[in-house]
């Protein structure tokens, strides 16, 4: 049985489609076809702007709302996607390849999300009295950005259109939400969980479609705010739009963050092989701040080398679906020859090939599978150390000392994410104070609702989480008293 729908949640109603398009959406596991949705068009968009712009500036509308009461609807949809979180899990899984165990920790993110800003609202002051120097007040208010267009990739879909919908809400926002063509069929079902929370009309839209229709929506004249999140490439070119049209945009881009083994580290896979894991080859490679270069002492180098082996090794490959499964296939035929590209051009570098290699995986003669694939002996210039590959693909590069360590880590592009791996605390802190990224995690590594998340260089502008996460969906304007 496939999930087919046959309209678009536009403006909080579901609503006939401008066109007969369809996206048609495939296992990334078997390459069946297991559902599909309505395509927008810009019609559909247009409709979506039109709503949001009237919920938002509509006398005593959503916008101008106290704050309990869009924290009430936010409490409300957490408990909505809970109710439906089997069925998110399991589409998301089954359409980007993210092996069912890891959806059921990294799509827990938007109920927590939705409470987390519900709690700041509530608690947030609208407006702040400050003495004035020249005058005898300055009232600082708050008041929400606008329409927002939120542009969000596959690889972890709810949780990253809930760290943009849960602040914009909050904030007081109507949102019109642009998921990946990889990934609709949980898009759909945030849309139900919207609807059943009493989100009010007009405030939240989904308008699948790919880079044509996000691109129509980044540059429509009735938005105020672009949220973007996906790869560098395209976010440049929303960078580019936003930048003629003088609009505020947050960014959140690609990495090539670095995983910093200390040659005090504990090496132990019975006590940091689930966190090492983690922080390296999570949803098969497929997250942006995953720590893809292993910085190894050289003098624990091949002892390094064996650690991933066998973490690598030891993971099972398989059907995304399989509760056993720890590596699954990647989200698209695309992808996959991606990475198979970067596996080719690691190997006609000179790499060593430690695990995995070129071909598919042992028994699996379906599906967009790549084998986990372990490169040593590259240094830090090596295409694969030096560009996103997006897949269960590592490079293990040696230094000699902290200060080395530090030095290939900041040699990149891109900062993002990126952990160090050592039994001082102090040292290691030392070392993460020193790299040059948006984020790092010591032993291990997880971004916090509570603390601004994104990214430095080419990795992106703008911070999602904590409060920093809703001042971007928040003006601040002055009134003087005299
Ligand atoms: P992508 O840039 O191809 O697409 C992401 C989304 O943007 C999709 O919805 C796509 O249709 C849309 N899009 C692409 N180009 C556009 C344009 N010019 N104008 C408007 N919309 C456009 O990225 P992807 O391959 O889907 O996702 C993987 C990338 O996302 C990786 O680079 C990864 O690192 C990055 N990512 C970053 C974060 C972060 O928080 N920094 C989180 C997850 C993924």
């Amino acid at each position: 049985m496939t999930d087919d729908r046959s309209e678009l949640f536009i403006g909080g109603v579901w609503t006939a489609p401008s066109s007969d398009n369809r996206i048609t959406v495939r296992s990334a596991s078997t390459e069946q076809v297991i559902g599909s949705v309505p395509e927008a068009g810009e019609a559909d968009v247009d409709a979506a702007v039109a709503a949001a712009r009237r919920a938002f500036d509509e006398p005593g509308g959503w916008a101008t709302w106290e704050p309990e009461r869009r924290a009430e609807i936010l409490d409300r949809l957490a408990v909505e996607y809970e109710t439906r979180a089997e069925a998110i899990f399991t589409a998301v899984s089954a359409q980007n390849g993210m092996p069912i165990s890891i959806a059921r920790q990294l799509e827990t993110f938007p109920p927590v999300l939705f409470r987390y800003y519900a709690e700041l609202i509530r608690k947030q002051p609208t407006q702040e009295v400050r003495g004035g120097v020249f005058v005898r007040t300055a009232t600082v208010r708050r008041s929400p950005v606008g329409v927002v267009a939120a542009i969000v990739p596959w690889n972890v879909p709810q949780s990253l259109t809930a760290t943009k919908l849960a602040p914009a809400l909050a904030a007081g926002c109507s949102i019109v939400v642009k998921p990946s063509p990889e990934t609709v069929l949980d898009a759909f079902l945030l849309a139900d969980a919207a609807e059943a929370a009493g989100v009010p009309e007009g405030v939240f839209s989904v308008v699948p479609g790919g880079r044509g229709l996000g691109a129509y929506l980044v540059a429509h004249p009735g938005v105020d705010k672009v949220a973007f999140t996906g790869s560098t490439v395209g976010g440049r070119s929303v960078a580019q739009a936003c930048a003629s049209l003088l609009r505020p945009v947050t960014l959140e881009l690609g990495g090539k963050s670095a995983a910093i083994i200390l040659d005090d580290a504990d090496l132990d896979l019975a006590h940091v092989g689930q966190s090492l894991f983690g922080a390296t080859l999570a949803n098969n490679g497929q997250v942006c701040f995953l720590g893809t270069r292993v910085l190894a002492p050289k003098r624990r180098y091949d002892e390094v080398v064996e650690t991933f082996a066998h973490l690598m090794s030891g993971a099972a490959v398989g059907d995304a679906l399989d509760e056993s499964t720890l590596i699954g296939p990647l989200a698209s035929r695309n992808q996959q020859s991606r990475v198979s590209g970067y596996i080719d051009a690691g190997i006609s570098e000179g790499a060593t090939v430690v695990v995995g290699g070129q071909g598919r995986p042992e028994g699996l003669d379906r599906g967009w599978f790549v084998r986990p694939t372990l490169f040593a002996g590259l240094g830090n210039d090596a295409t694969v150390a030096r560009e996103e590959i997006f897949g269960p693909v590592l490079t293990v590069i040696g230094y000699d000392d902290d200060a080395e360590a530090v030095r290939i880590a900041n040699d990149s592009d891109y900062g993002l994410g990126g952990t160090v791996w050592s039994s001082d605390p102090d040292r290691a802190l030392s070392v993460a104070a020193a790299v040059q990224t948006g984020t790092v995690g010591i032993n291990g590594y997880l971004p916090d609702p509570s603390a601004p998340f994104g990214g430095v260089k080419c990795s992106g502008i703008g911070k999602e989480f904590g409060p920093e996460g809703l001042a971007g969906y928040q003006n601040v304007k002055s009134i003087y008293q005299f």
